[in-house]
């Protein structure tokens, strides 16, 4: 991706694609002090843009540090990046993080904070597997305890173990793993949650250790709306084999329904289907 034509938006200015570059002593690339997001924008308008710039400012606070732009000025930002490539239709990357400074400890108080802002096309993010069911790995690792870090923070640290689960799953044919939490409960894949459907009613996990996507929480709005009960709750990994459909959820993944995950297969049903036509249409309205 660094070699590329086009524009990146870096601490209020456009510059070269190529020249968008870091120093090798910024604080983030030692202690993980990065947040980001992952947006699209569909028919020249960012889905839920606000909220997603609101989320950054929210894990830039989780990591102790502020992102030196309000969110009124990472939204003109976005609008200025995709202008700047001329892009209507696009996946769009915020990253805020520590730079080189001062300290070269853990601490970082003196380091500067910085923001870029990249868009490119992007196209589903499980390819083929998108509308025929993704196979899902069972991951080794587990969602970390609420105590341990901050799990409803979007940064780079909470990724290390997505990287090796997805990688061991790929290794495996499968397209993502489903982490179980550190209470051996359901929890959801590497970048994006997870839906389940028994009885024509929706089960899924209560996002008490695990980012509560925006794309999620669309959903389960658009569900509720239908009439459809949803039970945000615990569940056992046991309970897999009783379910009919399943489906993840994200921004990059939109509406992804699944065909296996381990030993347990669903179907790609109606439900599944609806919601997945529901949210492409909403995102485009
Ligand atoms: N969980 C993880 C670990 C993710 O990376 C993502 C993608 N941001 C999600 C869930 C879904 O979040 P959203 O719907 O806000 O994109």
């Amino acid at each position: 991706y660094a070699d590329r034509d086009g524009k990146i938006w870096m601490d209020g200015q456009l510059v070269d694609w190529r020249a968008a570059n870091v120093h090798v002593l910024s604080h983030a690339m030692h202690y993980a002090s990065s947040v980001f997001e992952g947006e699209r924008c569909y028919n020249g308008k960012i889905f839920k843009s606000r909220e997603h710039s609101e989320r950054l400012h929210f894990s830039a606070g989780e990591l102790d540090f502020q992102i030196p732009y309000t969110v009124d000025e990472i939204e003109a930002a976005k609008t200025a990046v995709l202008q700047a490539n001329g892009l209507t239709d696009a996946y769009v990357r915020a990253v805020a993080w520590r730079g080189a400074g001062e300290d070269m400890g853990v601490a970082s108080a003196r380091n500067p904070v910085h923001l870029a802002i990249a868009a490119w096309e992007w196209g589903n993010y499980y390819g083929d597997a998108k509308m025929k069911g993704a196979k899902i790995d069972i991951a080794k690792w587990k969602r970390p305890s609420p105590e341990t870090i901050p799990v409803h923070a979007k940064a780079a640290g909470l990724y290390m173990i997505c990287t090796t689960s997805k990688h061991a799953a790929e290794a495996k044919g499968c397209s993502d793993a489903l982490f179980m939490d550190y209470r051996g409960y359901v929890a959801e894949c590497t970048g994006a949650n997870i839906f389940f459907v028994k009885d024509g009613e929706v089960h899924t996990p209560k996002a008490d250790v695990f980012l509560n996507g925006i794309t999620r929480q669309t959903v389960i709005e658009r569900l509720k709306d239908k009439q459809i009960q949803v039970h945000e709750r615990v569940i056992l990994p046991e309970e897999l084999e009783g379910f009919e459909q399943c489906w993840l959820t994200g921004t990059a993944a939109e509406v992804t329904p699944v065909g296996q995950i381990g030993d347990y297969n669903f179907e790609v049903g109606t439900l599944c289907r609806d919601i997945a036509a529901d949210y492409e249409k909403l995102v485009r309205s």
